[in-house]
């Protein structure tokens, strides 16, 4: 197993009180694999990708649980072991590439700076390797001289990305790459990260809201709810018969591009404070198909088939 995640928990300290934005997570992910992390924005999930690389400040606390990696308990690493682990074992695409990249640097500056500060190599290896991670990703080696106000959104994802694999990790986590990009520039980034992780073998955490980027490119799904997942299947499966209301409500958010034309219907309501949230099932409030024993007891992650979890008094 390459990554083991045990009971995760994770708490926002703040003046009323504390919020618990990841409640028990635990899932796994194999070499080759590609987990996608699927759940509306404030469930939790960027939380979870910045607990696994350990860059979580405060308020943010993780208090309890398990990360392990490759055999190491990523929790127990001290600093050193963590500047080693960082970048070099799993590294993050964070949200919005233009404010993930430095305006005052230059892109083959930037990769430079992500490769030599993980490794201390010389200049010219580190400039003619970050030459050769733009080819990777499709941009020309010229704009290792541009700044990102003069690459498109598509470009400046593209450099993020290289800047991502400047090690070469085992583990990518891709945290809502194609966000604010137009349908055409995200098909091509998708395509672009599906030829790299067959090109460099790689594993990926693939974080968003929209489970249809999710359909021909995740080996597994796992849908949060506010900060606890609610289902996980292999994708296929979880995609072809969602059994949680709330991945169904998913589900019709959006359009399907084959078949019968069906009104979307989306999910009624807003997640709930974290602060305060509801007793039972979180999502009996919105939930379509809540009976009375859903506002009482909250019901656990449990197996309903080979590999199919799901946490609803349904099933
Ligand atoms: Fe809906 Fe009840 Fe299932 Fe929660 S437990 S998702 S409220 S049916």
């Amino acid at each position: 197993m390459l990554l083991d995640v045990r009971d995760l928990r994770v708490e926002y300290l703040t003046d009323r009180g504390s919020a618990c934005a990841v409640d028990g997570v635990s899932f796994s992910l194999k070499q080759g694999e590609v987990l996608g992390l699927a759940g509306e924005s404030g469930c939790g999930k960027s939380t979870i990708a910045h607990a696994l690389i350990r860059i979580l400040r405060p308020p943010a606390l993780i208090t309890g649980g398990q990360i392990i990696f490759q055999d190491r308990d990523v929790l127990e690493m001290q600093y050193q072991e963590l500047e080693d682990f960082r970048w070099r074992s799993i590294s993050l695409v964070f949200q919005s590439a233009l404010n993930a990249l430095n305006p005052v640097m230059t892109i083959g500056e930037q990769i430079i700076d992500a490769i030599q500060a993980h490794q201390p190599i010389a200049l010219a290896t580190a400039r003619e390797r970050a030459a050769g991670l733009l080819t990777l990703v499709g941009i020309e080696q010229r704009h290792l001289k541009s700044y990102p106000h003069q690459l498109s959104g598509g470009m400046r994802q593209r450099a993020v990305i290289a800047i991502a694999l400047a090690l070469t990790p085992p583990l990518v986590i891709l945290d809502e790459p194609t966000t604010a990009l137009d349908v055409v520039v995200q098909k091509e980034i998708m395509q672009q990260i599906e030829g790299l992780k067959q090109q460099l073998e790689l594993s990926i955490l693939f974080i968003t809201h929209d489970l249809s980027l999710l359909v021909e490119f995740a080996t597994r799904i796992a849908v949060m709810y506010a900060g606890e997942l609610v289902e996980m299947a292999p994708a296929r499966e979880l995609l072809g018969l969602p059994l949680h209301p709330y991945t169904q409500g998913l589900m019709n958010s959006f359009p399907a591009i084959s078949g019968e034309r069906k009104k979307l219907t989306g999910i009624p309501g807003s997640p709930p404070d974290l602060l305060n949230l509801p007793h039972g099932c979180r999502f009996h409030p919105r939930c379509p198909l809540a009976k009375p024993l859903c506002s009482q007891t909250a019901p656990t992650l449990h197996l309903v088939g080979k590999d199919h979890q799901v946490a609803c008094h349904l099933y």
